[in-house]
């Protein structure tokens, strides 16, 4: 493998990376990214290794050697700081991030998203190891800017106040969590002189997000929207609209943003210190927009004619419980991450959703078509 040169053309040394929630969907493009591209070693920590098992198995593999899952909880495991201790970097990626758990299961989120990063934050900074933390777009809250003039500086979510729902509204437990902890990681920056960098995703997508259910997943919980559509597509049922599906979000392929992160672990003199938001700001739909789109994709893809009634509305109290809230609109600004580290995003909206629905299309086409002419049990 050729030297690789960070962007100030100076050779970029090989480092080991602690990664925190490596088996899951990002964590799993990053691992394989570091795999495939360069010469880094990846301690590879998390509960499940499903998602990483390709790269992990067998010995022939060319990165193998580079790569070692350890299976662990990091809420209760004293192998925790030992193993920071023995990277150069710690990324940060665990978390409690599905929107259906957040008013269904706010302790679990608070505790996740809050109190179990709080030991790898004081790890990192005892043993003056560097952090790229995980956190959300969700910090802003909801948005006030797009209430506001074109010109008026509070548009610009970075530094605008940041506005959350009420407290019985306990969708924001996530949101309000993610910011303390950013809080807690700034003020160890400025405080003790923490080397860190965060990362604020915005709706990354792409293979091997969350879970279908009932096929790698229960059948009774509420995936991301992406895997959401994904399973009422694969099973021929019509798409879900929480709330007539008005909210907006922007959508960003999952390895366009790898590459933002790529950068940010080979580039730390430009990116420690820096609070990146990751988005991409072309690729703004409606759920509504992005359902009808997921559909016509998904025809072209699977050559099966969509149906006559492709969405269906439904309540959010219906659909996530009481205590749901939705973020309106996001608006990411890729000033920052422009400036530090000269990335954009690249991929169209189409251009994600059909490899990404190619993907979804021959990992569960089958798997569905059997999980339902199954015999009833007589
Ligand atoms: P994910 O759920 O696929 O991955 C998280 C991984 O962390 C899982 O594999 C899980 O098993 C692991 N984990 C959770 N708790 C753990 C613990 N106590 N010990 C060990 N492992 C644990 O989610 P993702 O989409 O890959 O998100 C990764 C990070 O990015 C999260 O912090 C999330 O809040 C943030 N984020 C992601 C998006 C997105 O668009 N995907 C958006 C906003 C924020
Ligand atoms: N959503 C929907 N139908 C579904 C799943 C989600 O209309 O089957 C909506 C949800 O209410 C939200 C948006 O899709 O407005 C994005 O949801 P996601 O779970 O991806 O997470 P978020 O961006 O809110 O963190």
């Amino acid at each position: 493998m050729a030297t690789r040169m960070d962007l100030d053309g100076r050779p970029i040394k090989p480092m080991t990376i602690c990664m925190i929630g490596a088996g899951g969907f990002i964590g799993s493009h990053l691992c394989e990214k570091l795999m495939a591209e360069t010469p880094h070693k990846v301690l590879a920590l998390d509960v499940y290794s499903d998602k990483i098992k390709h790269l992990l198995e067998p010995d022939s593999l060319p990165w193998a050697g580079r790569i070692v899952f350890h299976r662990l909880n990091i809420k209760h495991d004293s192998r925790l700081e030992g193993l920071i201790k023995m990277a150069d970097l710690t990324i940060n990626l665990a978390a409690i991030c599905t929107p259906a758990d957040y008013n269904t299961r706010p302790l679990d989120t608070i505790y996740s998203n809050f109190i179990d990063a709080l030991p790898v934050v004081k790890y990192c900074s005892e043993n003056n190891k560097r952090l790229i933390h995980f956190s959300t777009c969700e910090v802003y809250g909801k948005t006030i800017g797009s209430f506001l003039p074109k010109d008026s500086p509070l548009r610009k979510e970075d530094t605008s106040p940041c506005i959350f729902g009420s407290i019985e509204k306990q969708r924001w437990s996530y949101a309000c969590a993610k910011q303390l902890i950013e809080r807690l990681i700034y003020a160890e920056g400025a405080e003790n002189g923490l080397d860190f960098t965060i990362v604020r995703p915005f709706n990354w997508i792409g293979p091997r997000m969350d879970f279908i259910p009932g096929i790698d997943g229960p059948s009774e919980s509420v995936p991301r929207v992406l895997a959401c559509f994904s399973n009422n597509l694969l099973r021929r049922e019509p798409l879900k609209l929480v709330d007539g599906g008005e909210s907006q979000r922007t959508f960003v392929y999952i390895k366009d943003a790898i590459e933002a992160v790529l950068l940010m672990i080979e580039n730390p003199d430009r990116a420690n210190g820096h609070i990146f938001n990751v988005g991409n700001p072309n690729n703004e739909v409606t759920v509504r927009q992005l359902a009808e789109m997921m559909t016509k994709v998904y025809a072209k893809v699977s050559g099966k004619p969509s149906l006559e009634s492709p969405t269906i509305d439904v309540s959010s109290k219906e659909f996530y419980g009481e205590g749901y809230d939705d973020s309106d609109k996001r608006i990411p600004d890729m000033t920052i991450i422009n400036r530090q580290l000269g990335w954009n995003p690249k991929t169209t909206l189409w251009d994600l959703l059909e490899s990404t629905l190619t993907y979804q299309h021959r990992t569960y086409a089958e798997a569905i078509k059997k999980s339902m002419v199954k015999p009833i049990a007589s």
